[in-house]
């Protein structure tokens, strides 16, 4: 066991506070990386203050880790001490079942183990995540990180990056299609950079007025105010794929009659009511709506190495650790363009 030090809600909905905790030895496949940088995700927030239930206390939230790696066990192939290396929301699934097997520990059906708010599988106990100095990975479920890209940049791309690249690349998004985003926070700016990417036209759809200018330099063609009938009118069945990364409730209805016949759309907000659906959008032009969370760890690195090829990061605000519960404040008012991310140097600070 080694000593770490990190940031933790002692119980529910407390501000985090330093926290010292034990790390496992570093086994025989397992990798221990320096934490340099750890984003600050939406669902940190959710999971500190125990909103999705049986939350695990004291908890250390944090899953879009980067940092370098500082010591291997002995069955290790794919790191090196000094090798940079990321890691997402999963340290550790079943490995075994259909999804697995698939390469999609994401949807494994005993559920994966999360970096934070989990438990070990061997030996139960609880995962510490990110807002810390240290953490023990086994290598499956390490990424290789570019030293092409900046790195702190590179941090939100472990979850609000492959959050938004898998469906994508699922629903096969390129040249030639129309595709719309929902929302535009540290989820939906990375759509619009992957869209944009992928080739396809890019239309932003936003409450806010305002957000026009960020949004074309993003990759939008195109800026949409929710709230306005017309300009939704004007986009009616056009979008061959909608991404909605909205997590407060909202009527989805809306942006189904603006799919083209055969069009999806994708949730990966979770509201905490369910919207109604009105089901004739689907019927009457065979639409379709879906669902997609985080990525498998194999389509995890090929968002990286895409990422590292075409110069895409998340566009950051750098924060000491101390500052987190002020951020959190933040983004509860969506006051943060696009992700903070923690700078861990400051931890011991
Ligand atoms: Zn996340
Ligand atoms: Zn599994």
């Amino acid at each position: 066991m080694t000593a770490a030090l990190g940031y933790a809600a002692e119980i529910a909905k407390a501000p985090l506070v330093p926290f010292t905790f034990e790390r496992r030895a570093t086994g025989p496949r397992d990798v221990r990386i320096e934490i340099a940088y750890c984003g600050v995700c939406h669902s940190d927030l959710h999971q500190v203050r125990d909103e999705w239930g049986h939350g695990i206390f004291p908890m250390v939230p944090g899953h879009e880790i980067v940092g370098r790696v500082i010591e291997v066990g002995a069955q290790v192939r794919q790191f090196k001490a000094g090798d940079l290396a990321g890691v997402g929301c999963m340290v550790d699934s079943c490995r075994s079942c259909a999804s697995c097997r698939d390469g999609l520990e994401q949807y494994c059906e005993q559920g994966f183990t999360g970096t934070y708010n989990g438990r070990e599988r061997d030996t139960r106990q609880p995962t510490y995540g990110g807002y810390s100095n240290h953490i023990v990975v086994d290598e499956a479920f390490v990424l290789r990180i570019s030293p092409r890209l900046d790195l702190a940049a590179t941090a939100p791309l472990l979850c609000a990056g492959i959050t938004t690249y898998s469906p994508l690349r699922h629903w096969k998004v390129g040249p030639g299609q129309k595709v719309g985003v929902v929302g535009l926070g540290g989820l939906g700016h990375m759509a619009l950079k992957f869209a944009h990417a992928f080739g396809a036209e890019v239309v932003l759809f936003t409450t806010s007025p305002g957000k026009e200018a960020d949004a074309r330099r993003l990759g939008a063609s195109d800026v949409v105010i929710s709230k306005n009938k017309d300009e939704m009118n004007r986009h009616a069945r056009s979008f061959d794929f909608i991404i909605d990364t909205v997590s407060a409730p909202h009527d989805i209805n809306a942006y189904l009659g603006l799919l083209r016949r055969d069009g999806t759309m994708t949730l990966i907000g979770v509201p905490d009511t369910p919207p109604t659906l009105q089901f004739q959008h689907l019927i009457f032009s065979r639409r379709k709506l879906g669902g997609s969370l985080i990525g498998g760890i194999a389509e995890t690195q090929e968002m990286l190495d895409f990422c590292a090829e075409r110069g895409i990061v998340s566009d950051i605000e750098l924060i000491p650790m101390q500052k987190i519960n002020e951020a959190y404040e933040r983004m509860l008012k969506s006051d943060v363009k696009y992700r903070f991310v923690l700078d861990i140097a400051t931890l011991a600070g």
